[in-house]
């Protein structure tokens, strides 16, 4: 098979991996000398690290065969899509290629499970290993990993990727057991913890490790083993099973504590042809994905405890509004809060402050009272903070009233305009 026909499938086929952003992008190109740009190279995809910067990706997987049979994956043994497996040569030489042509800055490399999952985790380590020894490859790498390989391969992915990911599927056990028979929600879990033992091994080797001293050179340090300096993340799907938000925040905020990982990431779930019977038929809205995000950054940055986050009493988050402004709307008696005297916590509360803007905020009050403008000047969305405020010259009055009733459902005409 062609090497650019490989490249479709695979690349197709790891869509479904999220961590990335754009790789659902529709294909569009310049070529006929129409316009500029092209979301055509197959497998490129742009992810985001820690400090913002956005990093082009080539992801991909080295086969889509696998042994394994989760109902919810278009790879599984009983689908029937169009298959594909790149050599170790073959992917080592597109990631190369790629990255000399200035089209990426790294590899995300995933896999279906052939053979064994030993078997599988060996290629893509030997990827990973390839790349940086024999070719010095000083780009990004995200390894996907395979909770039942043997802790020795898990540790050389470790030596070798920036990031580990394991997926933990689904939100609960029970969900896994049903739909991903073949996969041991406690062999994840103890995966994991592993992972990040060495993580945090890593970590602390690096803060200790001693001055090494060589006759007639300035003393350094010796460089500490390295181990996935970016952490490890995972993927949970959302809307296969019946676990609502609840749940899955609960989760999420389980497997932060537990094992200190650097995201997890909500994939909602695809259907997918020819379906067990046990998946729903449709897609949950993207939207429910987007508040799952806003929710898990809630809890991580604005201080949110995962178990005040729904609201609701079905257990989902309200689709209709952030889960801030959710949360502010079920707990009115806790506002209008004052801008020039409340703690940080709970200007981390009110909707539309963010936390850059919570921190210029408390910058500001040292030397002035704060007032409606400095709101504007910091692009503050007025409409959404101000009913829930009080400023030198503003209270809330009746705007906080109007803000947190109830509306009541209006079914709008195609040329009305949409309320504010
Ligand atoms: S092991 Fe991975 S690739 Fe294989 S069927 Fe399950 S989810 Fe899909």
């Amino acid at each position: 098979m062609e090497l650019s026909k490989k490249l479709a499938i695979l690349a197709d086929a790891a869509k479904y991996d999220a961590s990335c952003t754009s790789s659902g992008a529709a294909p569009r190109d310049s070529r006929g000398g129409r316009g500029i740009g092209s979301t055509a190279p197959m497998g490129i995809c742009h992810s985001y690290t820690p400090d913002g910067r956005c990093v082009s990706l080539l992801k991909v997987l080295l086969t889509n065969y696998c042994v394994y049979d989760c109902l919810y994956c278009v790879n599984r043994v009983t689908s029937n899509v169009p298959r594909a497996r790149f050599r170790i040569d073959e992917i080592v030489a597109l990631t190369l290629d790629f990255y000399r042509r200035n089209c990426i800055e790294g590899l995300f490399l995933s896999s279906g499970i052939v053979r064994s999952p030993d078997y599988t985790m060996e290629q893509l380590v030997e990827v990973a290993r390839r790349l940086r020894e024999d070719h010095d490859f000083r780009g990004y790498i995200h390894l996907k990993t395979i909770p039942d390989a043997s802790p020795e391969l898990l540790a050389a992915a470790g030596r070798h990727a920036d990031r580990l990911s394991l997926n933990v599927e689904l939100p609960t056990p029970q969900g896994l057991a049903t739909l991903a028979p073949q996969k041991d929600a406690l062999a994840i879990r103890g995966a994991m913890g592993r992972l990040h033992r060495r993580i945090e091994a890593a970590k602390d080797a690096a803060r200790e490790r001693a001055p090494v001293s060589l006759p007639g050179a300035p003393a350094r340090r010796a460089a500490p083993p390295r181990f996935a300096p970016g952490g490890q993340s995972t993927q949970m799907i959302v809307g296969a099973d019946a676990s609502d938000d609840r749940t899955i925040i609960t989760t999420a905020a389980t497997l932060y504590r537990d094992y200190r990982l650097r995201r997890v990431y909500y994939s909602a779930f695809s259907p997918i042809p020819d379906a067990a019977r046990s998946l729903p038929p449709v897609a949950p809205p993207l939207v429910r994905e987007h508040r799952l995000y806003q929710a898990d950054w809630l809890v991580r940055f604005y201080g949110f405890g995962h178990d005040e986050i729904v609201t609701g009493g079905d257990g989902m988050l309200a689709l209709e509004h952030d889960p801030k402004l959710a949360w502010a709307l079920a707990h009115r008696e806790r506002f209008p809060v004052d801008l020039n005297t409340a703690p940080r916590e709970l200007l981390l509360r009110v909707p539309g402050l963010g936390v850059r803007t919570v921190e210029r905020l408390l910058l500001a009050r040292q030397g002035r009272r704060l007032r409606h403008a400095d709101l504007k000047a910091l692009r503050v969305p007025l409409a959404k903070a101000l009913p829930f405020v009080v400023l030198a010259d503003h209270r809330p009055g009746k705007a906080l009233e109007a803000a947190t009733a109830p509306r009541a459902a209006q079914q709008l005409g195609l040329f009305d305009a949409a309320p504010a």
